[in-house]
């Protein structure tokens, strides 16, 4: 059996202020044993989220994959073990579009945290454009073998892959539980084809794109979505711990 997996992706919201609140708030609701509850946070929240949770799995939003040098700006694996982070997200599609990030760089930071014992939740999903062409499937196999690549089967059995169809994020025109479902189990197969079978029935597949309180119990249901990554619904405590009440 797969324990869920539920995260909030805050991207670029939330002081430490801000943060030591939302956690203070939403910690207790998260203890559970059967499901897994999480918030990715900025690098300058993620001492104050780690301190401030008992419960809650805290997630960085992004890392490098060199240990250190000339790289301004950017925050390493080591910084990120240091902090206490348990999860790291890598390859969201923001980072995509707008940071540079492509499957090579995400598969480099991927083998960087498994070897730190940190989990990544590697994001991948389709544009608009690839979703009308009908592109979904190849561009979900192609990202998978991108940032895939060169692991080991048990590695990939202990990651997790958020599929989050980019038409789906920030519009509140979130995937159909069919079009979520079906991406989800094509996820699993390509793992299974690069990885085998053991790796395909471990591994977490996770469904992201405007998940609220409203919707997240019928992507739960699906038999190949294992969680979600969640935006917007994540910011607010009372939404968060609605979202939790009705995945635990
Ligand atoms: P929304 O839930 O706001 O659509 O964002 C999804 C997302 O990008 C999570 O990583």
């Amino acid at each position: 059996m797969r324990k869920p997996i539920i995260v909030g992706n805050w991207k670029m919201n939330k002081t430490m202020k801000e943060t030591k609140e939302f956690i203070d708030a939403v910690d207790a609701a998260a203890a559970s044993e059967n499901a897994t509850f999480g918030i990715g946070a900025p690098f300058t929240a993620l001492s104050t989220a780690v301190a401030a949770a008992k419960n809650l799995v805290i997630a960085a939003e992004n890392c490098h994959f060199e240990d250190s040098g000339a790289f301004t700006g950017e925050v390493s694996v080591p910084m990120l073990q240091e902090v206490g982070v348990t999860h790291c997200i890598i390859g969201h599609s923001e980072r995509r579009t707008m940071f540079g990030d492509t499957d090579e760089t995400v598969n480099k930071k991927a083998k960087r945290l498994i070897e730190a014992g940190i989990t990544p939740i590697l994001c991948i999903g389709e544009t608009e454009a690839q979703y009308d062409a009908g592109e979904s499937e190849k561009v979900i196999r192609d990202q998978l073998t991108g940032s895939l690549a060169d692991l080991c089967p048990e590695c990939v059995a202990n990651i997790v892959i958020a599929y989050e169809p980019i038409w789906a994020i920030g519009t509140g025109k979130s995937a159909s539980v069919e079009i979520a479902e079906n991406c989800c189990r094509i996820v699993r197969d390509q793992v299974k084809v690069m990885y085998g079978e053991e790796a395909a029935e471990k591994v977490r597949v996770q469904y992201g794109g405007s998940v609220k309180p409203g919707n997240i119990v019928e992507y739960m249901a699906q038999p190949d979505i294992d969680g979600a990554l969640i935006g917007g619904a994540s910011l607010k405590a009372d939404s968060f711990i609605e979202i939790v009440e009705k995945t635990k």
